[in-house]
């Protein structure tokens, strides 16, 4: 991958080790909002940081369990991501979406909104094809919300009946 390459311009650079305090901006995962500590990185006198970044897969599978298990709105990087850990074409990935190819590109670069049915479909697709055993009872979380929000549209009916008085009640089954 990228981002294990050795950076080799001849400037000099400083060591430096990511703490807490200041973690290493993980950039090159895609994402604006992934720090990294406990690794070793260099400041370049060129302007670049680099890492050498070990274990590269797992890292990359952690990320993805925490985009996938959390309760925020999916943004169009994140979903990128998890289209890309699939190895997925957009022109396939968007099918299990219900989007075009055209959409799912406007999606991915923050030019669209998606819908929270979309974000669960998404999150369930990663579950599907990932193939990560942690994220099998996330899949079933979710599919359990997807439910109940059928139920609730159900619920929100409201009916009402003609009563044998010619006056209005609440429709209730019998
Ligand atoms: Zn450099």
């Amino acid at each position: 991958m990228e981002m294990t390459e050795i950076h080799n311009c001849r400037n000099a650079r400083v060591e430096k080790f990511a703490t807490p305090e200041e973690p290493f901006h993980f950039t090159d995962s895609g994402l604006p909002n992934v720090y990294l500590v406990g690794i070793k990185y260099f400041d370049c006198e060129c302007g670049s940081v680099v890492a050498e970044i070990p274990a590269i897969k797992q890292l990359m599978q952690l990320i993805a369990r925490d985009i996938v298990s959390s309760p925020r709105d999916l943004t169009g990087e994140e979903l990128r991501f998890l289209r890309k850990r699939l190895g997925k074409k957009a022109t396939e990935y968007s099918k299990y979406l219900g989007f075009t190819a055209e959409t799912l590109s406007r999606v991915e670069n923050g030019k669209q909104a998606f819908s929270i049915q979309a974000q669960k479909l998404a999150r369930l697709s990663y579950c599907a094809f990932s193939e990560d055993p942690h994220l099998v009872e996330c899949a079933k979380m979710i599919l359990q919300s997807i439910l109940e929000e059928i139920k609730n549209r159900k619920k929100s009916r409201i009916v009402l009946e003609m009563d044998a008085n010619r006056e209005w009640r609440e429709f209730k089954a019998a």
